[in-house]
């Protein structure tokens, strides 16, 4: 009956149908109660019922769709055998999704809190019954100057007296209300500052040799990079390649771009204390630059709290990106749109939502992060290795793939694209570094990719770049910088606040400090 069904969902995969279709699924092939707590447990399915009949079909599917997005799975809502070997998985025990931020959250990276201060101590407690504690105490070494750099930490072993974060290999119910289950599934668990306990269970089978194949041994320095994210104050990404992602897998060999935006989210502002001296400093501008630019952090509201309709103030508010179409300035921000004729002045009828604009774009783009007119003037949205091709009257011509752009396979998504209006070459920028394409003979130009840092002075990774007016502009967090094409950097009286410049946002005393520029 079960795979009678399955077949009639892949046939009728359209529509409410196929919510009828997987929801009889769901009941055909019902998620255990272990399963069902495993999507308790890590913020799949709202804490509630005790009795699991009282969840819906709709809301289990629901949730298992929630499961397998975060997994990297397809989301089918049916509990197929991918999906169930999830829960048999090793993984780390802490919660995926945190029933705060369910639902506003953006970033793919989550934070928590740091420690408000870049200088952290450590101790290992003990080691585990096939490591021993020496051999710990250097992989834990090894795994905090994997983070050091992103976020300017300087950490010091103690001995005598407790840690900030401390290290102990423990099992079953150690006395914290998340027990250990013995060998296999929960490897770990580790506890956001100002805890920052790292408990590992000493069920597993633990080693320093790290090979996917090797069932039986669990890598102690994957999980323990994986764990100091979380003593530092990182949460779960859903990025698979991230070192936040929950299930376990080797080898670690460095961060991604995730796990280093959300550490230097969290530890390099202006107003925290540096660490002493002694500090190994990093040669990485990334870090530099970062560290001059504050961002908006919007409250976390409760789920009950949260209004679809709530439209973000342009004033008090980071931008998802912003571009010039057709001569107009184009501002977009979760899923509204702001089109301004010029600065200041917001055309009538705006803020909409974009997907009454773009439309054919899928509902599933919450956001649009990377946009940009081509030279023929066509509209193109990028989102993750896709894009959608739109006409100058808004149709939708085409979808495509980023490696029509010849961009490397590897290449996940493009950040930031623009046309220069100085060699009207297209700018296609990932993060850290950038290619230029040639239109006009739709090649790479060669030497590319480039770093960032060949734009002197302007931080990066960039939300957004756009040309106005004959000036090259990059924006990033609530702030802008405009670039000098001559002196090829950036102009020395920026960066200015983006919403009183180009919004109509009243100034305030602290952007007074920076009106000294009437050029623009
Ligand atoms: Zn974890
Ligand atoms: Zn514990």
């Amino acid at each position: 009956m079960s795979s009678w069904w399955c077949v009639l969902c892949t046939l009728v995969a359209v529509g409410l149908s196929s919510v009828i279709c997987r929801t009889i699924f769901i009941e055909e092939n019902p998620p255990t109660p272990e399963e069902l707590n495993f999507m308790k447990r890590y913020g799949y399915l709202l804490e509630g019922p005790s009795d699991e009949k009282t969840y819906t079909s709709q809301s289990v599917s629901e949730s298992v769709k929630k499961m397998q997005q975060f997994a990297g799975l397809p989301q089918t809502g049916v509990l197929d055998p991918e999906t169930r070997k999830l829960f048999k998985k090793r993984r780390c025990g802490v919660k995926d999704i945190e029933s705060k931020t369910a639902k506003s959250r953006r970033r793919r990276y989550v934070i928590q809190q740091s420690w408000g201060r870049r200088s952290i101590s450590y101790r290992v407690l003990n080691g585990s019954s096939t490591l021993k504690k020496s051999r710990v105490e250097e992989l834990i070494a090894a795994g905090l100057a994997v983070w050091a750099p992103h976020g300017g930490l300087r950490f010091d072993a103690v001995d005598d007296h407790k840690a900030d974060i401390e290290v102990t290999f423990t099992s079953r119910d150690h006395g914290d209300g998340f027990p250990f289950d013995g060998p296999g599934r929960v490897v770990a668990h580790a506890f956001p500052p100002p805890h920052g306990s790292m408990h590992f269970d000493d069920d597993e089978l633990w080693g320093d040799n790290p090979d996917e194949d090797n069932e039986d041994v669990t890598d102690f320095f994957a999980v323990a990079v994986h764990e100091i994210g979380h003593a530092l104050g990182l949460s779960h990404s859903n990025v698979k390649s991230s070192v936040m992602y929950p299930y376990y897998q080797v080898p670690v060999e460095k961060l991604h771009i995730d796990d280093i935006l959300g550490m230097q989210e969290l530890y390099l502002k202006d107003d925290m204390p540096q660490a002493p001296e002694t500090v190994e400093s990093t040669e990485s501008t990334v870090v530099k630059h970062s560290s001059l630019v504050p961002r908006f952090t919007k409250p976390d509201r409760g789920e009950e709290e949260l209004d679809e309709d709530e439209i973000p103030d342009l004033c008090f508010t980071n931008y998802d990106t912003i571009q010039v179409i057709q001569n107009k300035i184009f501002v977009f921000e979760e899923e509204w749109m702001w089109v301004l004729s010029k600065r200041k002045q917001i055309d009538e009828g705006y803020p909409r939502r974009f997907h009454e604009a773009f439309r054919g774009l899928p509902p599933y783009i919450k956001v649009i992060k990377t946009i940009y007119e081509k030279r023929n003037g066509h509209i193109v949205i990028f989102h993750g290795r896709s894009f959608w091709e739109f006409s100058s009257r808004f149709r939708l011509i085409k979808r495509g793939r980023i490696s029509e752009y010849r961009i490397p396979p590897k290449v996940s998504e493009l950040t930031t694209a623009f046309v220069s209006n100085y060699n009207n070459k297209t700018y296609l920028i990932e993060y850290e570094r950038f290619w230029r394409f040639d239109e006009a003979t739709w090649t790479m130009d060669s030497g590319y990719p480039k770093e960032m840092s060949a734009w002197r002075q302007v931080p990066y990774p960039v939300d957004a770049a756009i040309i106005w007016q004959g000036d090259t502009f990059f924006f990033r967090g609530p702030r802008f910088w405009r670039f000098d094409n001559n002196l090829i950097q950036a102009h020395e009286y920026y960066p200015l606040p983006t919403a009183q410049i180009w919004f109509p946002c009243e100034e305030t005393d602290d952007m007074m400090r920076y009106a000294t520029n009437e050029e623009i």
